[in-house]
């Protein structure tokens, strides 16, 4: 069953065709990788799914529900969750407090301090944030400010603020960028595990060794065109692709 259809999305910034007539289908419960050389558009398009930037032509559906001018904020009640090229985080305050924000941002759509002093007097919003945190192993470390993490443990702490609010699609853009290869490896476990539970993935990466670890379709896009699709070895395989990106100096 398909959870998200993009269909003709274009998006232009100034003289520049960012997205040129952009069309995907997303399985449910799949892990679906988008590749392609740096400004390619990927970053761009996660952009039009979760309200960032409006597409000037172009349809986007998540779950039957049209996203077009829908507030970023609606996106994220609906079930959609991101990780960003950058970590996203709260560096002054611990890990549990990190972790418990997100849950309140999807239920109230913003936070505010006031809304912060409620959270603090919720233990149930507690005692999911230290189960998150022990799921994804950092239970250890959720008394830590989060600017104290190494950049490994700062995107798997992202990773976390997302996975509590219940996502039915992640966007992961980038997750191991900057990574050792051992965090790699514990990231792909960790995005593994998360796929087993049935949550759908759109990750956007770099590094082949994670997209053939875990996405069961690949969407190549270049100059903002997907110009090549379909499972992992059939990418590997495509003069275009090769072309285009993999024998590239983009890598
Ligand atoms: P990728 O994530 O594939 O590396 P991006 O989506 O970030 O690529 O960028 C696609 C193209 O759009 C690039 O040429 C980039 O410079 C341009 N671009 C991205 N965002 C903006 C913006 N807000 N304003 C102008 N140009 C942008
Ligand atoms: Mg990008």
């Amino acid at each position: 069953m398909e959870i998200l259809s993009v269909k003709g999305v274009n998006k232009r910034f100034g003289g520049l065709k960012a997205l040129d007539d952009v069309n995907l289908s997303i399985e449910q419960g799949h892990v679906h990788a988008i590749i392609g050389p740096n400004g390619a558009g990927k970053s761009t398009l996660l952009n039009c799914f979760v309200g960032r930037l409006i597409p000037d032509t172009g349809s986007v559906t998540f779950m039957a529900r049209d996203l077009i001018g829908a507030r970023p904020h609606e996106i994220n009640q609906a079930g959609v969750s991101r990780v960003f090229q950058t970590p996203e985080i709260f560096g002054d305050l611990t890990l549990q407090e990190n972790v418990m924000i997100p849950t309140l941002a999807k239920r109230d759509g913003a936070f505010t301090m006031n809304a912060w002093t409620r959270v603090d007097s919720q233990g149930e919003i507690r005692d999911k944030a230290m189960h998150m945190l022990e799921d994804v192993g950092l239970s250890d470390k959720k008394d830590m400010t989060a600017d104290s993490l190494s950049r490994g443990d700062k995107r798997r702490l992202e990773l976390t603020m997302c996975l509590v609010q219940d996502p039915k699609l992640l966007l992961l853009d980038e997750p191991t960028a900057g990574m050792s290869r051992a965090d790699t490896n514990n990231t792909i476990d960790l995005l593994k595990r998360i796929g087993e539970r049935g949550i759908t993935m759109i990750v956007i990466e770099h590094d082949m060794h994670v997209v053939f670890s875990l996405a069961s379709k690949i969407s190549v896009l270049a100059q903002g065109t997907v110009i090549a699709e379909g499972q992992p070895e059939d990418i590997k395989g495509d003069p275009r692709v090769q072309e285009a990106y993999l024998g590239g100096t983009h890598v």
